[in-house]
């Protein structure tokens, strides 16, 4: 590159980025407008810009990293792992860090003898969740077992299965022509909807194929929150009318919750589980799809048959991933990360509770381990309060996504009790200034 063209692209990276990226999510016509933030690099739990500005990464970069940027132990294990191999395939051969790894989740797992089929993106697990319930009936000879029980609030990712299951909204309704048909219960704020969940499965039991749901928290649905108890009562449901239980852990494993896995705090022993987000620490792309013992047999058969799941993704079991999974699984145990998930949470909500509950803006605030949304109670339509309030968060140093009018706090896992104090600081005063 030549000195002039290099100075000439040292400035405006907004407009060079409108240029040529797209982002999810975002209106790109006026993606420049709403001051997006460009980082350049990670510093600990803060993101710096461009232009040098320091912001406290209070989402976590949606939901995926847990134990703060630039970690040194995670590092490191990618750069040995690139020393061996970045990636070979999975299909049909193995890799020896996929090994170590599956063997290493296989002892944590709330599932019953459970076996590993990678993918990239929390949305690929649940597809391949549900195609796997579907096809354990089939191989079983048992046929008609192709539609899904969902709630309403859902999200598990965005391709048509995922969409499918999901309850909509966001945009998404204009798919809807290419949604499949799904059964709906109500969402997590409905006090009925674990009896009226447990009354479709019975009505509909020879239909359905499983049964999927986020457990204790729906994160996009403005973290909805249900109990340990509800989950049990679903699980007896699914098992008394022998209906798979596919759990989506995207969001809420790897500690985000205070327990390793959500299902723990149930002691939900799913049939298939979908993990994905955290389970790098937010380093590399990984999902995983689990399924228990009983799930895996059925698949096993003659070599080329039709019993084998006819389904692999080209990066499936990464080995820089696996890598830094596997170093991921045992800092949080080394570290003592689910403590202070614990810790920090109580704290939050206790900080949350004196200071901004109380601010007359604020509708109500919720919170699971480190996952908290508080919600927001504008006066009426098309005030955009949570796409303000999160913007004065920003000016402020703080960076915040909302979700809709719902402000959602994911800080990292490692979070410690100052970082707190400046979050909830910081909320208060943008909420103060904005919801009047
Ligand atoms: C984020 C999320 C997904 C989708 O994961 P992607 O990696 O974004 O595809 C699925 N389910 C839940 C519960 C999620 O929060």
């Amino acid at each position: 590159m030549h000195r002039s063209e290099e100075s000439a692209t040292d400035t405006g990276w907004v407009q060079r980025d409108a240029a040529v990226v797209w982002h999810g999510f975002t209106q790109m016509a006026t993606f420049d407008s709403n001051s997006p933030v460009i980082v350049d690099h990670a510093d600990g739990h803060y993101l710096v810009d461009v232009d040098g500005r320091r912001y406290l990464d209070a989402i976590s970069s949606l939901w995926v990293t847990t134990l703060g940027h630039n970690v040194s132990e995670l590092d490191n294990a990618v750069r040995a792992q690139l020393d061996l191999v970045a990636h070979t395939t999975l299909l049909g051969n193995g890799n020896r860090i996929v090994i170590e790894l599956s063997e290493a989740l296989a002892k944590v797992v709330p599932l019953d003898g459970p076996h590993f089929l990678y993918a990239s993106d929390g949305a690929s697990a649940v597809e391949q969740a549900l195609k796997i319930a579907f096809q354990f009936w089939t191989n079983q000879g048992i046929h008609g077992r192709h539609r899904y029980l969902a709630f309403g609030g859902a999200y598990h990712g965005d391709t048509v299965g995922g969409i499918s299951v999901g309850a909509g909204g966001f945009g998404t309704d204009i798919f809807d022509p290419l949604r499949f048909d799904v059964l709906r219960a109500p969402d997590f704020s409905d006090s009925r909807c674990f009896e009226i969940a447990t009354q479709l499965i019975e009505e509909n039991r020879d239909s359905l194929a499983a049964v999927i749901i986020e457990p204790l928290v729906q994160g996009a649905a403005g973290m909805q929150l249900c109990s340990p108890t509800d989950l049990a009562r679903l699980e007896a449901a699914c098992q008394a009318n022998n209906v798979l239980l596919i759990a989506d852990e995207v969001a809420v494993g790897f500690g985000r919750t205070g327990t390793l896995f959500a299902c723990e705090q149930a002691g939900l022993r799913p049939d298939l589980l979908c993990l994905g987000k955290g389970i790098t620490g937010g380093y590399l792309p990984m999902a995983a799809t689990v399924a228990n013992d009983r799930v895996y047999k059925e698949f096993l058969g003659a070599d080329l048959g039709e019993r084998t799941f006819y389904h692999g993704h080209s990066y499936s079991g990464n080995a820089l991933a696996a890598a830094v999974a596997l170093r991921h699984l045992s800092l949080i145990h080394e570290w003592k990360v689910l403590e202070n998930v614990v810790e920090r949470g109580v704290e939050l909500g206790e900080k949350l509770a004196a200071r901004v509950a109380t601010l007359p803006g604020v509708r109500a605030v919720r919170r699971c381990g480190l996952m908290t949304g508080v919600e927001l109670a504008p006066p009426s339509q098309g005030l955009r309060w949570g796409r303000k309030v999160t913007a004065a968060c920003v000016t402020r140093g703080v960076l915040i996504r909302p979700l809709g009018d719902v402000i959602v706090l994911m800080p990292p896992l490692t979070v410690t009790s100052s970082e707190i104090d400046t979050i909830v600081a910081t909320l208060a005063t943008a909420i103060s200034e904005v919801c009047t």
